[in-house]
């Protein structure tokens, strides 16, 4: 580490912990196209209106692909109301919510350009920057060849690649929770949603364990969760335990600042994970905190960020 690196971290050295929360899938992908428009409406204005009365930043990843089709306005006026609130940033997830590591270098750049049509618009309206892009299911590339390309070609577009640190599967807890509600079993339902902020607050503390390990020092994490309904209900418990355990909310500007996000990812394949993991190059140690992960007590539901 060089001299200008210890001073930058120890400028940035924290007295509290701080998080970004981040929000995939916006406004609609989560949900299937059958539920009625009024449905994730209101969870989406729900979502909002938690994050403003708890004056807590938020930035979202968008699939445009969900604001076509019918009342398509309605659907544009849904992310307009996200984004003129001044709490919150938006940034493009790729138009349909495709797979880069089974996508070709040339598709996927469509799924850029095509993916941030409507939001740059929207953004440009309210005088705010479009700058993040996030991999949807942070596949960043099935090779280096390809990993490379198209980082380059998001770097000419100005774009930086989000990376997240925390994630705690829930578009899991969210499926079993939205099935539970459309059978009407209210009381499973609110013990998943309570079981999800459990769960969180647990893989919240490994992380903040294996960021010690790591770089002796807390660093300014990254949350990744989805626009749901499970998070329209629960956010605020969430919001509360997390307050509780000492975090402050900040944006992902503020966040990205934090020197760690200058460390290189040294991981090209098919998973998802966390990029604390991506930026340790020694496989043995990065097996060795990958095994740490807290288990979900049920295991349910496939894979969907
Ligand atoms: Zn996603």
């Amino acid at each position: 580490m060089s001299l200008c690196m210890v001073a930058a971290v120890h400028a940035f050295a924290q007295s509290k912990k701080q998080v970004a929360i981040t929000i995939d899938d916006v406004p609609f992908t989560q949900w299937s196209d059958a539920t009625p428009l009024q449905v994730k409406k209101a969870a989406n204005e729900k979502l909002l209106q938690v994050f403003t009365a708890g004056k807590v930043p938020v930035t979202l990843f968008i699939n445009e692909i969900t604001l076509q089709g019918t009342e398509e306005k309605a659907r544009i006026d849904v992310l307009a109301k996200w984004l003129e609130n001044p709490l919150v940033t938006a940034g493009n997830h790729g138009y349909q919510h495709a797979n880069f590591n089974t996508t070709s270098v040339d598709d996927f750049q469509q799924e850029v350009v095509k993916g941030e049509v409507i939001t740059r618009q929207l953004l440009s309206r309210f005088k705010k920057p479009l700058k993040y892009f996030r991999f949807p299911y942070n596949a960043t590339g099935k090779d280096s060849v390809s990993r490379f390309a198209l980082e380059a070609f998001l770097k000419s577009k100005g774009y930086i690649s989000t990376p997240f640190t925390i994630e705690s599967q829930d578009y899991s807890f969210a499926s079993r929770y939205q099935s539970e509600l459309d059978k009407g079993a209210t009381q499973a339902a609110e013990q998943t949603g309570r079981d999800y902020v459990a769960y969180t607050l647990k893989t919240f503390a490994y992380f903040e364990k294996v960021t010690q390990e790591q770089y002796g020092r807390p660093i300014a994490q990254i949350y990744l969760c989805h626009d749901n309904q499970l998070n329209a209900d629960y956010m605020p418990l969430l919001l509360a335990e997390l307050t509780k355990a000492g975090y402050d909310f900040k944006s992902l500007d503020e966040v990205m600042r934090d020197p760690v996000y200058q460390s290189t990812s040294c991981y090209t394949g098919p998973y998802g994970f966390s990029w604390l993991y991506r930026w340790e190059k020694d496989l043995k140690r990065r097996r060795e905190m990958m095994m740490g992960q807290p288990e979900m007590d049920t295991p349910i539901e496939p894979k969907k960020n």
